[in-house]
């Protein structure tokens, strides 16, 4: 590892959520001095009531043929798993043309070359925090996926097919038996092996009393409004406090990102795809993630209860919660599944997945010296997070090439 002269002592990380914490804490791996500030406090956007997958495998670009069609024809129909609010403002139609230009065979797999090395190195980076002290568990078991129709999860085995081209170990079997927690109405199982899943918010306070009990401060209602240059130096200027001063900075602030990014010279859009999530009690306790991807939903073991997770609101990121979309995952999950009392809802929730146009997250350096993007993950940012983390830390602390960054420079206007 090849020390720069001058590595950055004092880091000031924005953002509160897996990709700032994550970030804060392999930047401590490199002795730097961290300062998480958190507009409201650890967990607040995306990283708390997501499905907590940690699946490489499905961790692909999001623009590919179809997803837009499919979004259009659910536009009348507020109940759809892909939801387009019709009062779309002009950032989205831009974003949402930039997204269809990139929804080809073609940049789906250019996009797949450049997440690969991220996505075989995610569980090791999970490996990591649990050997420097991140106390929260991940659970190893495969992703059982159920089809309601034979022949149905096609569409599924040849996206794989595509993640094992570009260098996945991808590990696939069928049951021969479908049963529990799949009802009669569910013909086909496809059996991912390989991956892991956790409970996304105890992990993450797991990840914020590390990143404590190592020195770092996490400093909760404190909404950074600018990044400048002071009378020492780099600066945050907040909302509510003092200015927060630092030699290096990273914005991870997820569907907020444009916010602070885009004076950066940080132009390629971020919109929020928004999705909800609540629990529902059991019967017995699961071992296994499920996913329909009928009903675009994910569920997961989550004590003696089970979270499930699903729809993609494009629609403007701080929206009020809309309870219909809990009320559609109902409706669409209810005759795949057994045992799942869907009466016994609770903690309802809704977040903002991070996307990009080009499906790819913005990882780097901006044209501020000093200063750092780290986020639109979209639909994978707690698979990817440690990952970014690990590799960021690197490139900020040290002199070491990060080739696996390349393809996401945050100052890219687009991708070839
Ligand atoms: C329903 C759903 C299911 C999902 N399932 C999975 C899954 O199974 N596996 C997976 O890998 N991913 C999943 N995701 C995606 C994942 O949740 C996100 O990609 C990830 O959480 C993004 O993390 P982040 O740290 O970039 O952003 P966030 O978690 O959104 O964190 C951003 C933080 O920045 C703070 N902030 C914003 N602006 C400011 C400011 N100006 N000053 C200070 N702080 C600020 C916010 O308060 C927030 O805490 C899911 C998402 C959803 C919605």
């Amino acid at each position: 590892m090849h020390v720069p002269d001058r590595p950055p002592r004092r880091v000031a990380v924005i953002g509160a959520g897996m990709v700032g914490l994550a970030t804060a804490w392999f930047l401590q791996e490199h002795g730097a001095e961290v300062t998480v500030l958190d507009r409201s406090g650890v967990g607040a956007g995306a990283s708390w009531g997501n499905a907590g997958y940690l699946a490489p495998v499905m961790a692909v670009p999001l623009p590919e043929p179809g997803l837009l069609a499919e979004g259009l024809r659910g536009l009348p129909d507020p109940a759809a798993p892909l939801h387009l609010s019709p009062r779309l403002q002009r950032s989205t139609l831009a974003f949402l043309l930039r997204f269809a230009a990139r929804s080809t065979p073609r940049a789906w797999r250019s996009g797949m070359a450049a997440l690969t090395p991220l996505d075989r190195a995610a569980l090791p980076a999970f490996d990591d925090l649990a050997a420097g002290g991140v106390t929260a568990p991940t659970h190893e078991a495969p992703i059982l996926v159920g089809f309601p129709r034979p022949g149905a999860d096609a569409a599924l085995r040849h996206e794989l097919a595509g993640v094992a081209a570009a260098g996945q170990d991808v590990r696939l079997s069928t049951p021969t038996a479908v049963g529990p927690p799949f009802s009669d109405r569910i013909a086909t199982v496809l059996r991912v092996d390989g991956q892991r899943h956790i409970d996304p918010g105890g992990y993450l306070a797991a990840l914020a009393d590390s990143v404590r009990a190592r020195g770092g401060r996490i400093v909760a209602g404190t909404r950074a409004r600018a990044i400048r240059f002071g009378p020492g130096g780099l600066q945050v200027d907040t909302w509510t406090q003092p200015p927060e001063p630092a030699d290096a900075v990273v914005v991870a602030t997820g569907a907020w990102l444009p916010e602070l990014a885009r004076p950066l010279g940080v132009r390629l859009p971020v919109q929020a795809g928004r999705g909800y999530s609540f629990s529902a009690g059991v019967d017995r306790p699961w071992t296994h993630p499920v996913y329909l991807p009928t009903a675009r939903a994910a569920l997961t073991p989550l004590g003696d209860r089970v979270r499930v997770a699903g729809t993609m609101e494009i629609a403007d990121r701080d929206a009020p919660f809309d309870g219909r979309r809990v009320a559609a995952i109902v409706g669409s999950i209810a005759p795949y599944l057994t045992g799942v009392d869907l009466s016994d809802l609770r903690d309802p929730w809704v977040g903002p997945r991070p996307l990009t146009p080009d499906g790819l997250p913005l990882i780097g350096a901006t044209r501020m010296p000093g200063v750092h993007v780290a986020g639109g993950h979209g639909m994978w940012g707690v698979t990817l997070g440690p990952v970014t983390g690990r590799l960021l830390a690197r490139k900020m602390m040290t002199t070491d090439p990060v080739p696996e960054l390349t393809p996401f420079d945050p100052l890219r206007r687009r991708i070839a």
